[in-house]
């Protein structure tokens, strides 16, 4: 299993840091600015001479060095990638148990696995490889932020900007480059994980592994039809035309199960699977369990799915205290167990509820196993899809990709006067049909049921989210229209409307 949590707790510290270094900076040429120019004079020489001074301050504080202290981020680091490496360590010793217990007993009653040898600190090197490379990301963007600000000032002064001007575009620039800080600390987390992952199973002698998603909403396309298949270690598939193991793609939550052969694959075990969750109910704490009525009642109004058929298959859980996934995601819905899991700290219940019941029938009902979204039935909805005007924003936004320096694609939103950048990776995972589907979901029985807590809700949910991101991933109703009809006829092909 991929380590969120420890993803998530190395990415704050990377961030810390990272924002430790400049703040300093930022603070000294802030506080400069206003001293140098005192008064936004339109005197040309005037202005001239303060940015000569300003100029030779900054060049002063770049003497001075920078504001890391090497050795301390090189230790808290060193220290994170430890509980990562500790981590891969139990998760493979777990799977291998797993392995073992699963082989046949050979003739002579015993079961035999090749030599596995799990030492308890990994390679040092490899921790101090990554330690060094992270230490080094931090200090180069740290530079590179630097520059920035140098630009800014440069730029800002010859175009004639005020000094407010100058000083928020200082200030917004941390903001960019701190998502930037975000994408390669998870990027590096992960590729870390899935390397000591692959050196400690190649040690055991462990000749391959079972490609495990995390089976949930965000797993790329790429990687979904991996997910069950075994691979030899000195044989990778094929990712986007790269080779790649578990982790070595960007931002992959992938895991390499440890595995003999082709016969440990999820082909050769599905018939023991399957029929196993069948018997499941829809079973919530108290704090949900309205939500979950109300979405529920909804669908019904709107669609005439067999509801026995829901309360007997679908099950809806709380998500637990260390759920991984629990502040990052309102909920998600896993398909080899057909559960909801719902963060009860989140608002907007009935949505959420509607949009994980909607991958439920994706994969699981309409798709029976595979995305449906994904199948010849949901073309024409496709086709309407990517006519929307809300659908051609986000597609406009990701022509403005750039590679920033780990490799990485980012965009770039520009709304006002304020810059936000986005992962490709992400605006991925929020255009991939299986996704448009679930949130047309929501939007399509809140017009069809006309329940009016329903609308509130996604009226409000639209609104933060175009606030936060600056761009629409829902429609507004006009630009809904031929969505709406694309559903329609789906589901009266199925019986559920008339
Ligand atoms: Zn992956
Ligand atoms: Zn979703």
């Amino acid at each position: 299993m991929f380590p969120l949590a420890l993803e998530k707790q190395y990415s704050a510290l990377f961030v810390r840091e990272f924002r430790a270094s400049v703040e300093g900076y930022n603070r000294e040429v802030l506080s400069a600015l206003k001293r140098e120019i005192k008064s936004d004079s339109l005197d040309v020489q005037m202005r001239a001479d303060s940015f000569t001074d300003l100029m030779i301050f900054i060049s002063r504080l770049r003497e001075k060095g920078d504001f890391i202290n090497a050795s301390e981020l090189h230790r808290k680091i060193k220290g994170q990638f430890s509980q990562i490496d500790a981590w891969a360590r139990d998760k493979t010793e777990a799977s291998i148990e797993k392995l073992f217990k699963s082989m046949q007993p050979k003739t002579d009653g015993k079961r035999y696995l090749p030599t596995v040898n799990i030492s308890k600190g990994l390679d040092s090197n490899l921790i101090d490889e990554y330690t060094k490379t992270n230490v080094g990301l931090i200090e180069k963007l740290s530079q590179s932020h630097r520059d920035d600000v140098e630009k800014i000032i440069k730029k800002g002064f010859s175009e004639g900007f005020s000094t407010n001007a100058i000083a928020g575009a200082i200030r917004d620039r941390i903001g960019v480059n701190t998502s930037k800080a975000r994408f390669w600390a998870n990027d590096q987390a992960g590729k870390f994980f899935g390397h000591a992952t692959r050196l400690r199973q190649k040690r055991a002698g462990i000749p391959g592994y079972v490609w495990r998603t995390l089976e949930d909403g965000r797993v790329r396309d790429s990687h979904g039809i991996l997910h069950g298949k075994f691979f030899n270690w000195d044989a990778p598939p094929s990712v986007g035309g790269h080779h790649l193991h578990p982790g070595e793609d960007y931002r992959c939550r992938c895991f390499a199960e440890p595995a003999l052969s082709e016969a440990d694959g999820d082909a050769n075990r599905i018939n023991k699977m399957r029929h196993k969750h069948i018997e499941k109910r829809i079973e919530v704490d108290n704090d949900i369990k309205k939500d979950v009525s109300k979405a529920v009642d909804i669908y019904k109004s709107v669609l005439n799915i067999d509801s026995s058929e829901i309360k007997q298959k679908l099950k809806v859980l709380k998500m637990k205290p260390d759920d991984p996934d629990l502040g990052l995601s309102s909920g998600y819905y896993d398909p080899k167990t057909q559960e909801i899991f719902l963060d009860p700290g989140k608002s907007f219940g009935i949505t959420t509820v509607i949009h994980e019941m909607a991958h439920w029938l994706d994969h699981t009902v309409l798709g029976k196993g595979m995305l449906a979204s994904k199948t010849k039935a949901f073309r024409k909805f496709r086709k309407a899809v990517k006519k929307s005007m809300a659908f051609k924003e986000m597609q406009n936004i990701k022509k403005s990709k750039i590679t920033v320096d780990s490799g990485e694609l980012i965009c770039f939103i520009y709304i006002k006067d304020k810059t936000k950048a986005v992962s490709v990776a992400w605006l991925d995972y929020i255009m991939a049909d299986e996704e448009i589907f679930a949130r047309s979901m929501e939007q399509y029985l809140s017009i069809l049921s006309a329940n009016k807590e329903l609308r509130k809700q996604l009226k409000t949910k639209k609104e933060e989210f175009v606030k936060r991101k600056g761009f629409n991933h829902y429609w507004t109703d006009e630009d809904f229209m031929a969505i709406k009809e694309s559903l329609d006829s789906i589901f009266k092909k199925q019986g559920w409307i008339k």
